[in-house]
C-alpha cells in the first residue's frame, strides 16, 4: 500500500505534462505503474506513433542513473544517450539490440511487459539493473509504451542475464534453443555451404552417476562442453540437455569416418572418470528445408541406433528406412538381456464400469525400461518384435508376469479383477501358444478366466490357424477380446465370424464423438456387439463428453486416461486400495 502511494505520488520533469497527463487521465497512470514493478527510479513513457519520450521523475531518490536527460526526446535519443553514458561496455551491443523500437513494440504485442538485465558501471563498481518495458493498453491497440530503469540485486541478475544470453550454466555453452536460432543463421549467412549436424550422448552416463555421484556425473558434462568446443570447427556446438551435446558444422572431408572414431577415443583421454562410452550420430548434408530441430532428430535416430552396440561408436543418418533396420538389429541383439535382467516391465490400466464406475478390468501394458534408465514405448519396439518373432516371447513373457501377480493377490484374499494381455500374430502361430498358456496358467496355480487374452483386428485378419488357434484358447478356458476394433479394416468380419467375448473400440473411433456421422456408426456398433452378446470397451477416453456420450449409448466399460493412464504395479495397488475403500464403505 505504501508503495502504490509512493508511486502514484510522482512529481513531473515538466509540470504541464504531468498536469495533463494526471489530470486528463488519471485512471491511465494509474495503469502505467501497476504494469511496472516497485523500485522505479525514472519513468518514462513512449509515444507508439510518435516515438516521442516523457520523462517522469518519482519523488525522493531517482538513484541518480539518469541525470541529464531532456525531455521530449526521441526514443532513440535517449536510449543510446542512456546506454552510451551508463551502461557497462559488454552489455551495450545486447541493450542496443533489445531495445529496437519496432521490435520491443513486437514484443509487446506478445506479452504485457518485458524485461532486460544489464550493468552500470559506477566508481569502478558493478551495478546490476534491469530495464522495464511495458505496454498500456491492449496487445493490439495500445499507443503508449512506459519504461523504466531498474536497480536489482546480483543473483537474480545473473540468472535472468544466463537465460537472455542462452547460456547453459554447467558447460558455458549454448543451450538447445540458443543452439537452434545460432544454427539457423549459420545457415541462412552461408547459403551455398554444405553443413553437417552431429549429436554425441554418454551411453553409460546413469552408471557414471549412480557409481560416482552426480558432482562427478556434472564434472563430466562440464570437461565434454569444453572438448566439444575445442574440436568444433567452422560451426557451432551446444548442450543438448542432459548428457547430449549436439555440434553445427560446415562439412569437411577432413572430417569423417576415422576422424570421428578417433575424436571418442581421445574424448576418454582427460575424461574425470576413465571409462565413458561415447556413441555418435552424424546427419551428413543436412536438407536445408527441414528446420534445425528436424536434422537434431535425424542425428539423434542415428546415435539411437548405435546407442547399445557396443562395436560401433557412431552411426551416419541414412535415410528413414535403413535408420529402422539399423534400429531393428539393434534392438534384436539387446532382446535376450533384456528379458534376463528384467528391463520390460508391466504397467496396468484399469478399466471402468461406465454405469458404476468401478474397476471391473484392468489391461497390462509392456514397456522397456533399458539398462541406462531409458524408457522406451511399446509403440517403438512392438512391430520390431512382430516382424523378427521374437515378439511372442515377450507375449508370454508377460503372460507369466500377470499370472504371478494375480497368484500373489489370490494368495493374500485380494479381491481379484481379471487383468487382460495382448496377444501377437506371432504368438498364434506357434502351434503350442494355447496349450503352453494353459501349463502356464496350471503351474502357477491360476484360472485362465483371469487373465482375458486380447488380439488385435490386424492379428485376426480372416485365417485357417487362427481359426484354430481361437478355439484352443477358448477350449483352454480363455476369455479373448478383441482389440482395436475399427482401426483396420476387416473389422466387420472377424467380428462376426470368431469367438471373441469382448470388443474394444479403438481409440480413433472414440475421438469421432461430437461428429454426428461417427456418432451414429459408434452407435450402430454398440448396438450390434451387444445383439452378438460382446461386452463393448470404449479405449482411449479422454473426455468427460465421451464419457457421457458413452453412457448415454450403453457402450459397458471404459479405458482410458479420463480415469487413469497405465500405471506402475504399486500404483495400481494404491489405486485398487481406493476402490475397495469405497466399495467397502
Ligand atoms: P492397445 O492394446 O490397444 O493398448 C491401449 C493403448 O492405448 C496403450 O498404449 C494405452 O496406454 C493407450 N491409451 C489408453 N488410454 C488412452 C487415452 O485415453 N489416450 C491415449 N492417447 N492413449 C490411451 P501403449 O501402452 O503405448 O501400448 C500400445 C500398444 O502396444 C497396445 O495397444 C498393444 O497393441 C501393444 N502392446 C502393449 N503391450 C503389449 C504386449 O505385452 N504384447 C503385445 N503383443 N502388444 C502389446
Ligand atoms: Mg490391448
Ligand atoms: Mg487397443
Amino acid at each position: 500500500m505504501a508503495d502504490d502511494q509512493r508511486l502514484l505520488n510522482i512529481m513531473p520533469e515538466s509540470k504541464v505534462d504531468l498536469q495533463q497527463n494526471m489530470e486528463s487521465d488519471e485512471e491511465r497512470m494509474r495503469k502505467i505503474i501497476n504494469v511496472l514493478s516497485y523500485g522505479i527510479g525514472d519513468l518514462y513513457t513512449v509515444d507508439v506513433n510518435t516515438k516521442e519520450v516523457t520523462v517522469y521523475r518519482q519523488a525522493g531518490d531517482a538513484r541518480g542513473i539518469s541525470t541529464g536527460f531532456k525531455q521530449h526526446m526521441s526514443y532513440e535519443g535517449l536510449i543510446e544517450t542512456y546506454i552510451s553514458h551508463n551502461v557497462y561496455a559488454d552489455d551495450r551491443n545486447n541493450m542496443r539490440e533489445f531495445t529496437v523500437f519496432k521490435a520491443l513494440c513486437a514484443a509487446l504485442k506478445k506479452r504485457k511487459s518485458i524485461t532486460f538485465h544489464y550493468r552500470v558501471m559506477r566508481e569502478n563498481e558493478l551495478h546490476y539493473y534491469y530495464l522495464k518495458c511495458a505496454r498500456v493498453g491492449e496487445a493490439d491497440s495500445f499507443d503508449l509504451i512506459v519504461f523504466a530503469f531498474v536497480l536489482e540485486d546480483d543473483d537474480v541478475f545473473e540468472r535472468e542475464m544466463r537465460k537472455y544470453m542462452e547460456i547453459d550454466e554447467l558447460t558455458g555453452l549454448y543451450n538447445r534453443q540458443a543452439f537452434y536460432r545460432r544454427a539457423q543463421k549459420l545457415l541462412d549467412d552461408n547459403p551455398d555451404d554444405i553443413f553437417d549436424i552431429a549429436i554425441s550422448d554418454v551411453a553409460n552416463f546413469k552408471l557414471i552417476n549412480s557409481v560416482y555421484g552426480e558432482g562427478i556425473g556434472d564434472e563430466v558434462i562440464k570437461y565434454l562442453g569444453k572438448f566439444f568446443l575445442e574440436n568444433t570447427e567452422n560451426g557451432i556446438c551446444a548442450r543438448y540437455g542432459g548428457d547430449v551435446f549436439v555440434g553445427f558444422a560446415k562439412s569437411s572431408p577432413d572430417r569423417q569416418g576415422e576422424w570421428l572414431t578417433s575424436l571418442i577415443e581421445r574424448a576418454k583421454i582427460n575424461s574425470p572418470v576413465p571409462n565413458i562410452v561415447l556413441k555418435c550420430g552424424v546427419y551428413r548434408n543436412v536438407d536445408r528445408s527441414l528446420s534445425i530441430s528436424a536434422m537434431c532428430d535425424r542425428a539423434l535416430l542415428a546415435v539411437k541406433s548405435v546407442k547399445h552396440n557396443y562395436t560401433m561408436p557412431y552411426a551416419t543418418y541414412a535415410g528413414p528406412v535403413s535408420q529402422r533396420h539399423l534400429l531393428a538389429n539393434t534392438y534384436e541383439s539387446m532382446f535376450d538381456s533384456a528379458i534376463l535382467n528384467e528391463e520390460f516391465v508391466v504397467y496396468y490400466q484399469p478399466q471402468y464400469n461406465s454405469a458404476t464406475e468401478e474397476i471391473v478390468g484392468i489391461e497390462a501394458l509392456v514397456r522397456w525400461q533399458m539398462s541406462d534408465g531409458k524408457f522406451v514405448s511399446p509403440g517403438e519396439f512392438i512391430p520390431i518384435f512382430e516382424e523378427n518373432g521374437l515378439i511372442a516371447r515377450l507375449d508370454e513373457y508377460v503372460f507369466t508376469k500377470v499370472c504371478k501377480k494375480i497368484k500373489n493377490w489370490m494368495d493374500k484374499g485380494v479381491r481379484i479383477i481379471p487383468i487382460s494381455v495382448n496377444l501377437s500374430r506371432a504368438s498364434a502361430f506357434q502351434l503350442t501358444t494355447a496349450k503352453r498358456y494353459k501349463e502356464i496358467a496350471d503351474e502357477i496355480g491360476v484360472s485362465p478366466k483371469m487373465i482375458p487374452l486380447e488380439l488385435t483386428e490386424s492379428a485376426s485378419i480372416d485365417n485357417q490357424r487362427i481359426n484354430e488357434f481361437m478355439n484352443e484358447l477358448k477350449e483352454a478356458g480363455f476369455e479373448l477380446y478383441l482389440d482395436d476394433f475399427g482401426s483396420g479394416v476387416s473389422s466387420l468380419s472377424c467380428f462376426n465370424r470368431l469367438p471373441f467375448d469382448e470388443i474394444k473400440l479403438d481409440k480413433s473411433i472414440i475421438d469421432c464423438i461430437g461428429d454426428v456421422g461417427g456418432e451414429e456408426l459408434l452407435r450402430h456398433i454398440i448396438e450390434l456387439a451387444h445383439f452378438k452378446e460382446m461386452r463393448v470397451v470404449a479405449e482411449g477416453v479422454e473426455k468427460k463428453e465421451q464419457l457421457d456420450f458413452l453412457k448415454e449409448l450403453d457402450c459397458d466399460v471404459i479405458q482410458g486416461f479420463y480415469f487413469s493412464k497405465p500405471l506402475p504395479y504399486e500404483e495400481l495397488i494404491d489405486c485398487l486400495k481406493v476402490e475397495y475403500s469405497k466399495t467397502e464403505k
